[in-house]
């Protein structure tokens, strides 16, 4: 595409043809604003990105915009979005669930996902509680939350999701929080214009089911993180990722510079095959007729 096409590219053209059926105020109208409004600030159109979801509320994104979409299994988007990135490096790949999708039965994904360091985009919409099964505590729900699988309070630690990607080795953790649409698109743009494995918190409000984490419950403890405090250090990283209660940073809290070599890049086979990655599977040998066979096969 050229860079005038580029310029062309509004948020209209993410308009997909199916309205949402989310709870008035539900945070994942947010997240589906930033995330076209993402797209669109970076010049990229409809057919260059695959959304990829789990199972909940917020997975029914791809439903609601104009991209290619792939709803998969509770807690395994991210490698079915490893995947599709390592099938085509060219595509943007997005991936967006809900705090039990992504942190709880996706909690050992998340981990190595975050290591392996594929080139996706993952944005979490974290509302504390499992709204789609209509309340159950979650993992990211406080000590004492109570709730319909908790009448008397979780007797759980709840985790911090940044500082558990932080330590896994991901090059990209951020925070966002879905009332402030604007400023979250533009911290997942900058989640897809970096090379590697990006994690995005998304702090958003179920209207619904969690009466405790409202808007307001947000807006009073989130404050902007300084970026200027060394983004890419590892020891102030370590502190801003880990905050969390009454004071909780918002925006970029840490990004490795220079970025980590991603999957894509150390996949000695599509190296060799040229990101090619049927050519690339006969043991590291192109040329091997069995696999232009099968190339001939999946790709005619
Ligand atoms: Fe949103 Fe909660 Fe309603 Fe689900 S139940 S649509 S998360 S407000």
């Amino acid at each position: 595409m050229t860079t005038e096409t580029r310029e062309r590219i509004d948020i209209s053209m993410f308009e997909g043809h199916v309205k949402p059926t989310w709870c008035p105020g539900c945070g994942d109208f947010g997240v589906l604003n930033a995330v076209k409004g993402a797209l669109a600030e970076l010049g990229i159109a409809p057919h260059e990105v695959l959304v990829v979801t789990g199972i909940g509320c917020g997975s029914k994104l791809p439903d609601y915009m104009l991209a290619y979409g792939l709803l998969t299994l509770h807690g395994r988007p991210l490698p079915f979005a490893t995947g599709a990135k390592l099938a085509n490096p060219d595509l943007h790949v997005i991936v967006v669930d809900g705090d039990g999708d992504a942190y709880g039965i996706g909690g050992n994904h998340l981990i190595h996902t975050a290591r392996r360091n594929p080139n996706i985009t993952h944005v979490v919409e974290n509302n504390q509680v499992y709204g789609l099964t209509k309340g159950q505590y979650s993992p990211t729900s406080e000590h004492g939350y109570v709730s319909k699988t908790s009448p008397r309070g979780s007797i759980e630690q709840a985790i911090t999701p940044t500082a558990l990607t932080f330590a896994s080795g991901a090059g990209f953790v951020a925070r966002g929080f879905a009332g402030a649409p604007k400023d979250l698109a533009s911290l997942i743009a900058r989640g897809i214009e970096h090379p590697g494995y990006a994690h995005i918190d998304v702090m958003q409000p179920c209207t619904t089911f969690n009466k405790i984490n409202t808007y307001d419950w947000y807006r009073e403890r989130g404050y902007e993180s300084d970026e200027a405090a060394g983004v890419s250090d590892r020891v102030e990283a370590w502190d801003r990722v880990q905050q969390w209660g009454d004071r909780i940073p918002l925006g970029l809290l840490y990004q490795a510079d220079p970025p980590n070599p991603t999957y894509e890049q150390q996949m000695a086979a599509l190296q060799e095959a040229e990101m090619n990655p049927v050519a690339g599977t006969a043991e590291h040998d192109p040329l091997d007729p069995r696999y232009d066979a099968l190339k001939r096969r999946l790709f005619s």
